[in-house]
């Protein structure tokens, strides 16, 4: 196992990482910018390295910095979190060229994976069911593309192979609008992403938001450890996220987990990561698959008992996977609010000191947070200053645990979206489960 890690992130996952070090023995060196000074876990760091101003572009994503600070502190490994450099294959590659350890998958997944065409490419010889169409770039053929169009049926999507963030894509419901689409997908993309590359593929109209969470050694050993729900969204952005999925059967669960399992043994992934899928009429569709831990990996901690980031650490230090696919169980079921500071009303950010913080407790609540009294959230970054998560026997409890909890914590000098949170827990079609990915946009008045 490492003796020294470098954490290359900020707040809550940075201290969820220290805290995965401090259980497994592990020295930790906190990298920070200048206005990230007070965050709990550089003040808990064994060693601190200041890599920059405020701008991320200076600090958190700045190679240089990171790299150097390893090599001052003699570290022998980089944990880039999620976000910033995490899904960088340049910075994977200038990691391991510096002679570090990058935990995460090699680059060449991670660039095969940031690629949607190369990404679905691969899914498919891996077997693994994408959303109708090729993934074959789009030529300058207007008859070919259109002729491609009515095989796959309107409506249907046109994507950026470079596009990320839930931009470059363009839906396209007539074949009117078909040619005019593409070139403006294209040069969008060209100017935006420096690859004007775009495919189509069928629009899915009323999809859920499912994902599997896998992990593999580098042994060619790969598990699942079943999905996860992330239909509540707002903007392409996940604001709840539950385990399992309601309304997944068993054999769904282990049939689609076991390939995306295969799938991993089979482009040789090393690391955690996630196959994101629509979900519709009970079939699954490939669309992208993260290379790095999520924001909401704890629902599957909760109901699985097993520690995500402790087997990243585990696997990037060589070591073979400390469980088989016979030992995953799962237990109840676990939900999480992402909470942000944020109006919740009209979703401004909400930057400032933190002047009273109560944290819930009590039976299977969790609450992965940085911050603290007297804490100052900077406006420099990500709204998210948390998140709060609720395990239960099942969904129900936990849907009552997470009311009980949301009720009892104490967020004052900002604004949070614990009010939105509340509503959603309050819901009854959410009650229900297995609502679509626009349904809270619609519960919200946005269309
Ligand atoms: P990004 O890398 O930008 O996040 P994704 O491919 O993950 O792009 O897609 C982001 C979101 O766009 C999806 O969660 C979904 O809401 C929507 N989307 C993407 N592809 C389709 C599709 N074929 N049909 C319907 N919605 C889609």
């Amino acid at each position: 196992m490492f003796e020294k890690i470098v954490i290359a992130n900020r707040g809550e996952i940075a201290l969820r990482i220290l805290r995965a070090c401090r259980e497994l023995g592990i020295k930790t060196v906190a990298v920070y910018s200048e206005a990230d000074r007070d965050l709990k876990h550089v003040r808990l760091a064994d060693e601190a390295v200041c890599i920059g101003p405020a701008a991320s572009a200076h600090s958190y994503l700045n190679i240089p910095a990171i790299i150097s600070a390893a090599e001052v502190t003699d570290a022998q490994a980089i944990h880039p979190g999620y976000g910033f450099l995490s899904e960088n294959a340049d910075f994977s590659e200038k990691v391991s060229q510096s002679g570090f350890v990058f935990i995460g998958p090699k680059p060449e997944t991670i660039r095969m994976m940031g690629d949607k065409i190369s990404a679905k490419k691969a899914m498919q010889a891996a077997g693994i069911p994408c959303v109708p169409g090729n993934g074959d770039p789009l030529g300058d053929d207007d008859e070919t593309n259109l002729k491609m169009a009515r095989e796959i049926g309107f409506p249907v999507i046109i994507k950026a192979a470079g596009g990320g963030g839930g931009r470059g894509m363009r839906t396209v419901h007539t074949e009117a609008a078909l040619i005019s689409s593409i070139n403006l997908t294209k040069g969008e993309a060209g100017t935006a992403f420096g690859n004007s590359t775009v495919y189509m593929e069928k629009f899915l109209e009323d999809p859920r938001h499912i994902e599997f969470q896998v992990l593999a050694d580098s042994h060619g050993n790969a598990i699942h450890l079943g999905e996860r729900d992330c239909s509540m969204q707002r903007r392409h952005q996940k604001v709840v996220e539950e385990a399992p999925a309601p309304g997944i059967t068993d054999e769904q669960r282990k049939q689609m987990g076991e390939r995306c399992a295969l799938a991993c043994r089979e482009i040789g992934y090393l690391g955690a990561g996630t196959f994101e899928f629509l979900y519709e009429k009970g079939q699954f569709f490939f669309i992208e698959m993260n290379t790095r831990v999520q924001v909401e990996h704890p629902v599957t901690e909760m109901i699985t008992g097993f520690d995500i980031v402790k087997e990243q650490l585990r696997i990037a230090a060589g070591l073979p996977l400390s469980v088989t696919q016979d030992q995953i169980t799962f237990t109840g079921h676990a939900i999480e609010c992402r909470l942000n500071a944020e109006d919740p009303k009209n979703f401004m950010p909400s930057p400032g000191t933190i002047d009273q913080f109560h944290m819930p407790g009590g039976p299977g609540i969790r609450c992965e947070t940085h911050i603290y009294n007297g804490y100052k959230v900077p406006p420099y970054y990500d709204s998210m200053i948390g998140k709060l998560i609720a395990h239960g026997e099942d969904r129900a409890s936990a849907i009552a645990r997470m009311k009980t909890a949301l009720s009892e914590m104490v967020i004052d000098g900002i604004k949070t979206n614990i009010p939105l949170q509340q509503s959603i827990m309050a819901d009854s079609a959410f009650a229900d489960g297995g609502q679509n990915i626009h349904y809270l946009e619609k519960k919200l008045g946005i269309h």
